[in-house]
């Protein structure tokens, strides 16, 4: 099973394979029955999670009833937990929004619809589509904002920084995740680096610019932010980080005064 997911992701399209998975994933879970692990997203149990990774597959880490990863787990955990996001539906814009988060908070904004703004570069799915380099949104327009796992992508991840600053209005607040090697001390960046086997291998994904390291909260303070680097998955026991597959990633929060 780990091979083939890991042969679709990097064989399949992603739009086809964005397809494919509403109705494959599922199927496989009717093979994972169980109780040992459940999804705080979806909120379904199974016996254990689908394996996933481009590179590498993980073990227990794709939900199958939502396709939740672990990332989006802790995310999940932290929005509704340690936010006032379902509380007072803030005015939120989430960029490049993740299907299983975005599909499970629009419920939660029914009553103010037009207070959750979803953006992508060309996903139907999204509400709006532009250049996260360049928000075609006025100056503090925004309550809070929701940016995982793009910066990565994008060539000038200081000016989609600096336009996330721009739009948010002072005193909100944003999450901004992505992958972070704490390995490394310094953010490794090549622009000449721009074959995708040649991306894989140096950054861990075809279509990545760069790899962060443990100075990532920086550059997230360098466009005008606070930022939080917090360890949220040690604010739960271990019995509860094996329940919810959780991963040891950190969740980065900005502040904007
Ligand atoms: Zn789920």
């Amino acid at each position: 099973m780990a091979s083939l997911i890991r042969w679709a992701l990097n064989r399949i399209p992603r739009p086809v394979l964005q397809r494919m998975a509403g109705w494959a994933v599922p199927l496989a879970g009717l093979f994972y029955k169980g109780h040992r692990v459940e999804c705080p997203v979806c909120g379904r149990h199974y016996r254990k999670l689908l394996p996933y990774g481009y590179v590498h597959s993980r073990p227990n880490a794709l939900c199958p009833g939502c396709l939740s990863l672990e990332r989006h787990r802790l995310l999940w955990l932290y929005l509704t937990r340690e936010t006032d996001l379902l509380r007072t539906h803030p005015r939120t814009l989430h960029i490049a929004p993740e299907v299983c988060i975005m599909r499970h908070l629009k419920p939660h904004f029914a009553a103010h619809p037009e207070r959750y703004v979803t953006a992508d570069l060309e996903s139907p799915l999204a509400d709006l589509h532009f250049d996260v380099q360049r928000i075609p949104l006025p100056d503090a327009s925004v309550d809070a904002v929701i940016c995982n796992h793009l910066l990565e992508h994008v060539a000038d991840d200081r000016q989609a920084l600096r336009e996330l600053y721009r739009i948010l209005r002072p005193g909100g607040w944003g999450i901004v995740l992505s992958p972070v090697d704490p390995n490394r001390e310094r953010t490794f960046e090549d622009d000449t680096i721009v074959d995708p086997e040649q991306r894989t291998r140096i950054f861990g994904q075809y279509d990545h610019r760069r790899i962060y390291g443990a100075d990532y909260a920086d550059r997230l303070r360098d466009a005008g932010f606070e930022a939080a680097d917090i360890d949220y998955a040690a604010a739960f026991d271990e019995a509860d980080r094996k329940r919810y597959a959780l991963p040891e990633d950190r969740i980065y929060v900005v502040y904007k005064h």
